[in-house]
């Protein structure tokens, strides 16, 4: 019944940027469903706005990463290799959470954003009605470990350019599935899952 708690695994920074961010004890819905997603299983989560969801699949999803990434990187040590950050054009983020809302991509953006702060994981959103020259660029530096999207310009970005990839999708989050059904975006969400191998 803590964020600590070692079934948890939480990792030390990001359980004091949970601190920081005013998340002292996990609300119920991250109580049930925070072990669920740290051992790897699908979940589908139903509970109102304000209890607590986005935190109870952003928090195992940014451990994750930050363990694979702690994990690679001993890996290089002593491989002789120091080729440092490899260069590249297009980003191919490891988690995907679609919104139906730019409102609620932002939100989520923010939230991961203090959550990934002084961790080897970069968070960032892509929805309508942003600047599209600011989303290019950012997607060209080819550092986004968990994108926020809305359907619709995600779409747009894969089909007109070639900044983004889903080949690498590990994580994959429906926020809001029952909105995202009553807007009329499931092709949209068929569509993108498709992209994903
Ligand atoms: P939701 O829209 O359900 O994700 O609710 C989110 C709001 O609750 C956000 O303002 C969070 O910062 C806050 N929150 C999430 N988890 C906790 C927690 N364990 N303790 C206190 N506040 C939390």
């Amino acid at each position: 019944n803590s964020f600590s708690d070692p079934q948890l695994g939480l990792n030390g920074r990001l359980l004091h940027n949970m601190n920081k961010a005013g998340l002292k004890k996990p609300t119920p819905i991250q109580r049930h469903g925070m072990p669920q997603l740290v051992a790897g299983l699908d979940v589908m989560c139903c509970s109102h706005t304000g209890s607590g969801k986005t935190a109870a699949y952003l928090l195992p999803i940014i451990n994750s990463i930050v363990g694979d990434a702690l994990a690679s990187r001993s890996a290089y040590k002593g491989s002789g290799s120091s080729s440092g950050k490899e260069k590249t054009s297009e980003t191919k983020p490891t988690a995907l959470i679609l919104t139906p809302t730019r409102e609620l991509a932002m939100q989520i953006s923010k939230d991961a954003n203090m959550f990934v702060e002084g961790l080897p994981v970069s968070s960032f959103a892509v929805f309508g009605g942003q600047f599209l020259g600011y989303e290019l660029e950012k997607l060209k530096e080819g550092r986004v470990d968990i994108l926020v999207a809305t359907p619709g310009r995600l779409l747009h970005l894969l089909s007109e350019f070639d900044v983004l990839a889903l080949g690498k999708i590990r994580y994959f989050v429906v926020h809001e599935a029952d909105e995202m059904f009553d807007r009329g975006f499931f092709s949209h969400i068929r569509n993108i899952v498709d992209q994903f191998m």
